[in-house]
């Protein structure tokens, strides 16, 4: 199988261009961690229990809440590419209920 490839500009995790066609200037796109799961990214309310937490290693990825697709941060800051790492199911369970965590926080 063909690994897909998301477009992206200098080597900056916020450019890109999800293989699906969603932007961070469109649905956006949602700091995960290596399961897909979005991570709470800190603030004044405390983690809701549907958000990960952020990771330890900070080994980030970045999740297209549209499609389901997830890239590494890491090889997107260093190749300057964005392959897909994997895909996670965003329409139902924890990852939907994460990312609508995300969003009620964001909002
Ligand atoms: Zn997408």
């Amino acid at each position: 199988m063909d690994t897909e490839t998301a477009d992206v500009i200098g080597h900056d995790v916020t450019t890109i261009t999800c293989v699906c066609g969603n932007t961070v200037s469109q649905a956006g796109l949602i700091q995960a961690n290596s399961q897909g799961v979005p991570v709470y990214a800190g603030g004044s309310t405390s983690r809701p229990a549907e958000l990960a937490e952020w990771p330890a290693d900070e080994d980030l990825y970045t999740l297209c809440p549209t499609c389901g697709r997830v890239y590494r941060d890491s090889i997107v800051e260093e190749t300057g590419t964005a392959p897909v790492a994997f895909r996670v199911d965003v329409t139902a369970g924890p990852i939907a209920e994460a990312i609508q965590a995300h969003w009620n926080l964001s909002t």
